[in-house]
């Protein structure tokens, strides 16, 4: 539903914090930053390129938007799947001014020519755009004013290594404490004149898969729930009540995670199995699996990757209810 998507947009950025002190939780990332922008910013220079990796709604673009926030620069947003050729980023980079802030989410969807004419533009400030074709055609070097790439993707080990290597800076997320994401959700809730108290934003908080825009999401959803329901506060209740309606358990599974935990159990007896078995037996793209519900489950301990695929743990069948095969035991 396209409304539905534009809503939630809208709602995302009116819920992105304004600076990086409010930017709640991934506190080693945050300090390094911070240092990184502020060294940059007593030297006067644009700082150094900054990768930023991690699984989606970790809060990648709300920290590429706080990096041009705090240098007080302007940010240009682009996306890897956006930059079909290298012509494209040609245009892109000639018209960035001193010290912009180039956005580049997806980084790892760009192409190759694309990548490489990156890499090139980070490193010297320049490109080479080529005039006609065929045997007479030329390079001709055009200089760019100095610029800071900020580039975002869900898997680092996914970039070439040439172009890893021009940033200065890589700042890993990981899934954030039920203590960050409370903290989080009592900020939503004021902002979006939510009331909420402090065991329905507890529990929220636990079952978001420890993730912000999860949390932002579940958030709305039990606040719609009270508000049918004729309660005016979100509470512990309404979160069980709401969180049930939509298909989010105990542990903060939803649907995508169980129905990979259920598919490694009881048709492959625990796996080890193949990712793209595994992705077609849920009827997903092996990258949605790879990048969306994997990183969660190994990171919970229901899942444990093999050199032969991956494979359920005993806390996988004990969560589905399910006995494990005799002689199981992970
Ligand atoms: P994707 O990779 O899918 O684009 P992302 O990692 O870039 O995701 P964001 O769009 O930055 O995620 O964040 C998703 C939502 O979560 C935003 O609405 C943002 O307000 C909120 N959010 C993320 N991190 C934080 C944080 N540390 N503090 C407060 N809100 C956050």
């Amino acid at each position: 539903d396209p409304a539905g998507d534009t809503d939630e947009r809208t709602v995302e950025m009116a819920l992105r914090p304004r600076r990086l002190s409010e930017f709640s939780g991934q506190s080693r990332v945050r300090d390094q930053l911070s240092l990184v922008l502020e060294a940059a910013r007593r030297r006067g220079t644009p700082p150094d390129h900054v990768l930023l990796s991690g699984p989606p709604g970790l809060g990648k673009t709300t920290l590429a938007m706080l990096i041009g926030t705090e240098l007080e620069r302007p940010i240009r947003i682009t996306s890897g799947p956006a930059i079909q050729h290298a012509g494209d980023l040609a245009a892109v980079l000639s018209s960035l001014t001193e010290g912009e802030v180039l956005f580049l989410d997806e980084i790892h969807r760009m192409s190759r020519s694309a990548e490489e004419m990156l890499y090139l533009a980070m490193e010297d400030f320049r490109v080479d755009v080529i005039v006609g074709k065929g045997p007479g055609a030329t390079a001709i070097p055009l200089e760019l004013a100095p610029f800071t790439v900020v580039g975002a993707t869900t898997r680092a080990g996914l970039l070439p290594a040439p172009l890893r290597d021009r940033f200065g800076f890589t700042g890993h997320l990981d899934f954030y404490a039920t203590d960050d994401l409370v903290t989080i959700l009592h900020r939503s809730a004021r902002l979006l004149d939510v009331a909420a108290d402090p065991d329905g934003i507890t529990e929220i908080a636990r079952r978001s898969r420890g993730t912000p825009r999860i949390a932002n999401r579940l958030l709305r959803r039990v606040r719609d729930w009270a508000q049918v329901h004729g309660r005016h506060v979100v509470d512990e209740a309404a979160a069980h009540a709401a969180l049930a309606l939509f298909d989010v358990d105990d542990r903060g599974l939803d649907r995508l995670d169980r129905a990979v935990l259920d598919a490694l159990c009881r048709r492959f007896g625990g796996g080890p199995v193949g990712l793209s078995t595994l992705a077609v037996a849920v009827g997903e793209e092996a990258d949605t699996v790879e990048t969306v519900a994997e990183p969660f489950l190994v990171r919970e301990g229901f899942m444990v990757r093999t050199p032969r695929g991956r494979a359920a743990s005993a806390l996988a069948w004990e969560h589905l209810g399910l006995t494990p095969p005799a002689g199981q035991d992970r």
